[in-house]
């Protein structure tokens, strides 16, 4: 065959989760890729899902929300082949002056449709999460300011600790089988996995017509740029300028054989900004690295860590964005020799047992990939480009979580369905608008971890 109704560039989450919506509304799909699929960025993340996204609508929170009912309409009918669990996020802060905020987050986020704040001032009112399957679970947050819950319930965290924000409809899952289910269930409905590359879109009378591969060339009236840090790169195909970015973030795998972090722990993630604390000599060694001089400088919040892996696994993965800024995109990533080290230094702030592997850090694995994003940290997904051209991408550290509901977005755009209001915040066009343009100068948090 080839012609088909629509071709997707990219077999990431994106792509996947395209063609698994577009072919249940019955079209035709041709999903290429020039690397085997979901092996770009989509197999590096650390398969967190969240409704917990600040800014000034609900947007971001209905699109989570809604692509996390799907991903655990999936795990329901798949007996949880994709491992989703609801173990939730803990904020965790060891600065009185940080609990306001926590607080006021909380109720921003309630406000916004991700659920309720309870807050606990006492032992006995705070119910934990379960350590697997995700079914009645509570959603909203858990704001715990009672020392003794927080030493009966995350007796790894330090004594300093005032107080941790849990927010509940959140957890991870393997974004690996997510992928491969999308893509399979894609595959059992017709759709066409093509190894090679898009080099080219046609246009004819305003409209797409034709994909040239690097093999063939395929006639088809719906293109959807997918491309992950390639989105700017092939929205010049079909002469559009994306406001896209990319940032460099790393995970770093270990072993936990000190058995610190406890196995049915939610995502750890510390919420106080910090200067590390070097020792004199490191110091004067970072100091000398002008690579490195800015990890003398106060840090953001956000170092976090979780356990990995099934029973009897005892690694743990940890990611800290401190050095996070707009670079190109370059394959295979740079080294990054301090990020280990800083990463875990980060998270002795919360977990002070951690400090037994500065000195002695057992062998880590470091992986990652860009967040490719748009200046507000929200994902482009809509027409973009003559008729029949769309876009699905800028997903930066969330596209595993928002996959499955951005898909039924652009399912709906290409096929004609009416669109959920919110549709409207993740319009590529939405900057020609002055008004949003003006709004984005106030904007001062993205949520990105
Ligand atoms: C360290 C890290 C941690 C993260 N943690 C999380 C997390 O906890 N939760 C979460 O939801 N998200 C997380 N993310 C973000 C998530 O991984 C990404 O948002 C998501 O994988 C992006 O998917 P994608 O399909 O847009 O891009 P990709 O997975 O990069 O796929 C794009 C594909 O397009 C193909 N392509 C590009 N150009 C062409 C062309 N011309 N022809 C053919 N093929 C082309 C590429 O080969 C690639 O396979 C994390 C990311 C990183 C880096």
């Amino acid at each position: 065959m080839s012609s088909y109704d629509v071709v997707i560039c990219g077999a990431g989450i994106a792509g996947v989760a395209a063609a698994d919506a577009l072919t249940a509304r019955g079209a035709s799909v041709l999903l290429v890729d020039e690397r085997p699929p979901l092996s770009l960025t989509s197999d590096k993340s650390s398969e967190c899902y969240r409704n917990w996204w600040p800014g000034p609508d609900n947007a971001m929170v209905a699109l989570m929300n809604r692509s996390i009912d799907h991903i655990e309409a999936l795990a329901r009918e798949t007996q949880n082949a994709i491992a989703l669990n609801r173990r939730g996020y803990l904020y965790v802060t060891t600065d009185p002056a940080q609990t306001a905020q926590l607080q006021q987050a909380g109720e921003t986020a309630a406000a916004l449709g991700a659920g309720p704040l309870r807050t606990h001032v006492r032992p006995d009112t705070y119910t934990p999460s379960i350590a697997h399957g995700f079914d009645g679970q509570p959603d909203g947050a858990d704001l715990i300011l009672d020392r003794a819950t927080l030493r009966r319930f995350f007796p790894c965290l330090a004594d300093a600790t005032v107080a941790a924000l849990h927010v509940r409809r959140c957890g991870w899952l393997s974004a690996q089988q997510l992928g491969m289910t999308l893509l399979e269930q894609a595959r059992r409905r017709g759709a066409h996995l093509a190894h090679a590359r898009v080099e080219a879109v046609e246009v004819q009378d305003g409209r797409v017509s034709a994909v040239q591969l690097d093999s063939r060339r395929v006639v088809t009236g719906g293109f959807v740029n997918a491309a992950g840090p390639f989105l700017r790169r092939v929205g010049r195909m079909v002469g559009v300028d994306l406001p896209v970015f990319s940032e460099r973030h790393l995970k770093v795998a270990f072993e936990d054989h000190l058995g610190i972090i406890p196995r049915d722990a939610p995502l750890l993630i510390c919420a106080d900004p910090q200067a590390i604390a070097w020792t004199d000599d490191e110091r004067a060694m970072l100091a000398d690295d002008p690579e490195a001089q800015s990890l003398l400088d106060v840090l953001p919040a956000g170092a976090h860590c979780r356990p990995e892996g099934g029973i009897g696994s005892t690694w743990v993965i940890a990611l800290w964005a401190y050095d996070a800024a707009p670079v190109e995109e370059t394959f295979p990533l740079p080294a990054a020799p301090y990020f280990f080290d800083v990463t875990l230094r980060g998270l002795t702030r919360i977990i002070p047992a951690l400090e037994a592997y500065i000195h002695r850090p057992p062998r880590p694995t470091i992986d990652g990939g860009y967040y490719t994003k748009t200046r507000e940290n929200r994902p482009l997904i809509g027409p973009a480009g003559p008729r029949g051209s769309f876009v699905m991408g800028a997903f930066s550290g969330y596209g595993i979580m928002a996959a499955c509901g951005a898909a039924d977005v652009l399912a709906a755009y290409i096929s004609g369905e009416a669109l959920p209001a919110w549709a409207a915040a993740f319009h590529p066009a939405r900057y020609d608008d002055p008004a949003y343009r003006a709004l984005l100068d106030t904007w001062n948090d993205t949520g990105q971890l």
